[in-house]
This record gives structure tokens, C-alpha cells and sequence, in this order.
């Protein structure tokens, strides 16, 4: 195996495709004019996307890729002593232990600016909440509350704190998932309320660091059962057949209550009487069966 060790960074340039700036994806194809493109982007592309000219029919080009799986090239973080093969190179950065970066929760690529991949390449779009209360609606037909949904994805930006929200309708219950982008620890509530009856059902949690995002089956989220939330979704007056559930959504930089437990189902008439209940994210579930297992180190 050859090491980086008396290479320079121009030797390392040359197994770098033209076009991706990736390090080659193999087999490495040539057009006539003789430039090596890696076969990811000979995928997307007919001709050579630096020369216009057309690629030769099952041309490779053998010699570079015989030296590319021979080089290897010490990881880029500084902390990491791994030795990598640059076929593996891409792969090793995104899952190294010293890479500060973010891990994208729609595709899994190790990102810098994970705000900027995520409006680039998955369609999220940015929205401004002005100050620390905001109201948010979610809108569509009648038959997005209840069948399955995937709703439009954002970004809330809190001045210079940014969350991810995703939410969607799966058999029959309303889930929102917010991760928050920055270390400081924000906590946030949704309040929705019926403007005819008073009634108002509000949650309230931590919102998880993007790094802890595993998917979305484990993450803690707010939800609600939908035949909950249909006293609280509106026809829309402008539109007909368009549905809408407006929610403040309110930003905290701690936490500063105690949580009540969370409602059970049996409980459906009091929570109405009630009028106003308060729901916590599901992971203070967790927290509380946490809790009392401190018995266990009692005297
Ligand atoms: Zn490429
Ligand atoms: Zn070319
Ligand atoms: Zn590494
Ligand atoms: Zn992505």
C-alpha cells in the first residue's frame, strides 16, 4: 500500500473526477479527448461534461485505476490516524468519529452547512419566526389529515438558532419532529386552539440535537391523534376543500417547568372539561421511568 507520506497535493489531484471533485467513483471512463470521468457522473452525463465530446464505447481507463486502488491517504481530521484508500475515502469521512460535521437525516451525507444541503437537495425552505413566538399552519385537503401525509419540510429560524421540522399524518395521528441545529438547549411549545370553544391543547419539550437523530420510528416528537386534533382544523375561508391547523409555535432557551404526564386516551373527557392541557414530548416519558430506576442504588 502507498501512503501519502511524499506525495503532494497535486499528485492526490489527479484522482479527483473533473466533474464531481469527488475522488474517482470506479470503473474511471474516458472521452475522446482523453478525459477521465468517474462513473457516477458518466451516469448522468452522454457527453464529457468538460469537452462536450462523446465517451468512447467501454472505454476505461486501467492504468489510473489500478494506481488508485493502491493509494491511500491519511483521513482528513486531524485527530484521526486512520489510513484510508481513497475508494473508501468518502465513506470513511461521513462516518469518522473525529468529523465535526452534521450528518444529513435525509440522505446520511457528512455536511458543513447542513441548512444549505438540506434546501438544495431536499426541497426544506427556510422560514423566518419572528422573535420568539411565531404562528405556523399546516394546510391541505381533507384527506391529508387523514390518510398518510409527508407535509412540506422547513427550517424555523430563530434569529441565529435554526430547527428542523418535519411532520406527517401515518395511521390516524398528527406527528411533528423537530431537531434543533445549534448546541445551545432550546425548548419550544406548539399551542393550537379552537377560536369558536377556547379550547387549546398545547405541547412542550426539549428539542433533540440533529446529532442524535437515529430515524424518525425513535425520535422523541410531538403527536397527536388526529380525531383529537379535528375540532381545531379549519376549512380554510378563501379555499374550499383546503384544511388548516394553525399552531403558535413558542421558543425558550431552557426548560423552566415541571412536566405533566402525558394523557391517556381514557382520560379524553376530563382533558375536554380541562379545556387546557398541557402534552410533553414523549422522551420525558423515558425520563421518568430513568428516574425511578435511581431505587435501585438505594441503601
Ligand atoms: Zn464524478
Ligand atoms: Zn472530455
Ligand atoms: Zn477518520
Ligand atoms: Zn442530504
Amino acid at each position: 500500500m502507498t501512503t501519502d507520506l511524499n506525495f503532494s497535493s497535486a499528485f492526490f489531484e489527479q484522482f479527483e473526477c473533473p466533474i464531481c471533485f469527488e475522488y474517482f467513483k470506479l470503473p474511471i471512463h474516458l472521452c475522446s479527448l482523453g478525459h477521465s470521468i468517474c462513473n457516477r457522473c458518466k451516469e448522468r452525463s452522454r457527453n464529457c461534461p468538460q469537452c462536450r465530446q462523446p465517451f468512447i464505447q467501454n472505454s476505461r481507463n486501467i492504468s489510473l485505476e489500478k494506481i488508485f486502488e493502491q493509494v491511500s491517504k491519511r483521513c482528513k481530521f486531524s485527530e484521526c490516524s486512520s489510513e484510508v484508500t481513497l475508494d473508501q475515502w468518502h465513506n470513511h469521512q461521513s462516518e469518522c468519529k473525529y468529523n465535526p460535521n452534521i450528518k444529513c437525516l435525509e440522505c446520511g451525507s457528512s455536511e458543513e452547512f447542513l441548512i444549505n444541503h438540506l434546501v438544495r437537495n431536499h426541497e426544506y425552505k427556510e422560514i423566518s419566526m419572528e422573535q420568539n413566538e411565531c404562528l405556523r399552519s399546516f394546510s391541505g385537503p381533507m384527506a391529508s389529515w387523514h390518510s398518510n401525509t409527508e407535509w412540506p419540510k422547513g427550517i424555523w429560524k430563530f434569529g441565529e438558532e435554526y430547527l428542523v421540522v418535519k411532520a406527517k399524518t401515518h395511521s390516524g395521528v398528527f406527528h411533528v419532529y423537530l431537531y434543533r441545529i445549534s448546541k445551545n438547549l432550546i425548548a419550544i411549545s406548539l399551542e393550537i386552539t379552537n377560536q369558536d370553544t377556547g379550547a387549546c391543547i398545547k405541547f412542550k419539550g426539549d428539542i433533540p440535537h440533529i446529532s442524535d437523530y437515529v430515524d424518525l420510528s425513535t425520535s422523541p416528537h410531538f403527536n397527536c391523534e388526529i380525531k383529537q386534533l379535528m375540532t381545531f382544523i379549519k376549512v380554510q375561508e378563501d379555499e374550499q376543500d383546503t384544511y388548516k391547523l394553525s399552531v403558535k409555535v413558542k421558543k425558550k432557551d431552557i426548560v423552566m417547568y415541571i412536566e405533566e404526564p402525558i394523557i391517556e386516551e381514557s382520560h379524553l373527557d376530563e382533558f375536554e372539561e380541562h379545556a387546557i392541557e398541557e402534552l410533553p414530548l414523549d422522551v420525558f416519558e423515558d425520563r421518568i421511568i430513568e428516574e425511578s430506576s435511581l431505587d435501585d442504588f438505594e441503601v
